[in-house]
């Protein structure tokens, strides 16, 4: 039976069987031999065959590999998708799928996204022909203004980051598809299968960077895209072994492993960010706070119906100047300054000189990623300790600061 407290009032209800399903879906013991209930690492890179193309399902190990298959079944099920593909990376990922579009095709990029895919889509992708425009697609007017007969592909991740903008997976997705073969592809990197399932929600591609939250323990780098439409998988199968960014078994096993705890580990992650988020709305040291979680969030409603709960993502600027966020991030003590997120520590960092450098400081400005914003990635720490640690953090910053009563 849900227990009461696990439901957030408003928001989606949790996705059914999804914690049974991380575990046993793709896991079955009866596909080894040796019965092993935890699936082998299988690290040979080519498979005996009867006779000449005679095989019992793998060949060679870019093409298909056991150890990654249960990676890929489990995740493909936990998308509500018929499949899913592993790659070495989010952004080995992203490749993948911009490879599906040809010389002279736009993709429409939403504006506020991961500086990886900012940089390939604006310096690699334009060099081999492809045009990118970059769109605020919170504003679903905007979208629709943008397509023209040579969009292929749009592109949108929410939250985004580090401003935690939420777009309508939805409302994208009524207007992309009123136009005939156009993708449209969510980065859910940030909501993890647990959060969100924007197949569900008419997305044509679901992708992750499984560096963060999908594997949750900072320990490896990898891409994952799932869909349910059989010839996109084809195509993305063939781009899969042909271009080869594929992940080693090690780490498909690793994050395998993650997927095991994802359910609990999300929870944990949404209820501390929901406790340090109300602490620093209501600590007059911090201006402002972007947390999707809160009710001050300007599209909450819209996050309660296409989200299951929030991740672990906190931004929020501080009060006063540079100086005062520097203080504040080199005092703490639990948190590590690092960049990255989705794992079981909890980290924070600076935007502005660390994740957004690259983004020019004219765009930064516009975004809002000024000088005092810090975004956090809350982890699974006990969540008075992560409250006493900010707290000294804040007092060293602002030292003069006296708390009334
Ligand atoms: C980290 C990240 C990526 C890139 O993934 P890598 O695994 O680092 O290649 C893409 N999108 C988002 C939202 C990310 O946070």
């Amino acid at each position: 039976m849900e227990k009461a407290e696990e439901r957030r009032p408003g928001f989606l209800p949790p996705f059914k069987h999804f914690a049974t399903q991380a575990i046993h879906v793709g896991q079955e013991p009866e596909q080894w031999k040796s019965m092993a209930v935890v699936p082998p690492i299988s690290l040979s890179t080519t498979f005996k065959q009867q006779a000449p193309g005679e095989h019992c399902g793998f060949e060679y190990s870019r093409c298909g590999n056991p150890t990654r298959d249960c990676l890929e079944k489990a995740v493909a099920v936990l998308d509500g998708a018929k499949y899913c593909l592993a790659f070495a990376s989010g952004l080995a990922a992203t490749l993948n799928i911009v490879h599906l579009l040809k010389t002279g095709d736009t993709i429409i990029c939403t504006d506020d996204v991961y500086g990886g895919t900012n940089r390939y889509f604006r310096r690699i992708a334009s060099e081999m022909g492809l045009k990118a425009i970059f769109v605020d697609c919170t504003k679903l007017e905007c979208l629709k203004a943008a397509i023209t007969p040579e969009t292929k592909l749009v592109w949108i991740e929410t939250p985004t980051n580090p401003m935690m903008k939420v777009i309508d997976i939805q409302g994208c997705a009524d207007i992309v598809h009123q136009h005939k073969g156009i993708l449209l592809a969510v980065d859910n990197t940030f909501m993890s299968a647990y959060f969100q399932r924007p197949l569900s929600l008419g997305a044509d591609i679901c992708m992750y960077s499984a560096t963060k939250y999908m594997n949750g323990h900072s320990d490896v780098v990898m891409g994952l895209v799932s869909v349910n439409d059989n010839d996109l998988y084809e195509r993305l199968k063939f781009l899969q072994y042909s271009l080869g960014a594929v992940p080693s078994p090690f780490d498909a096993y690793l994050c395998n492993r993650g997927l095991k705890t994802l359910s609990i580990r999300m929870k944990q992650h949404f209820r501390n960010a929901l406790v340090i988020a109300r602490y620093l709305e209501s600590d007059p040291r911090v201006e402002r706070v972007l947390f999707p979680g809160l009710a001050s969030h300007p599209q909450y409603e819209l996050v309660k119906r296409q989200c299951t709960g929030c991740p672990g993502m906190i931004s929020f600027y501080i009060k006063g100047n540079l100086e005062h966020a520097t203080t504040f991030l080199k005092n703490l003590k639990l948190f590590t300054l690092a960049e990255s997120l989705g794992g079981y520590e909890s980290l924070a960092e600076h935007p502005a000189i660390m994740t957004h450098a690259s983004v020019p400081k004219a765009e930064r400005e516009a975004l809002g990623i000024s000088d005092t914003l810090i975004r956090m990635s809350i982890g699974l720490e006990d969540s008075e300790d992560l409250l006493e640690d900010l707290d000294q953090a804040l007092k060293a910053a602002f030292p003069d600061y006296k708390v009334r009563n």
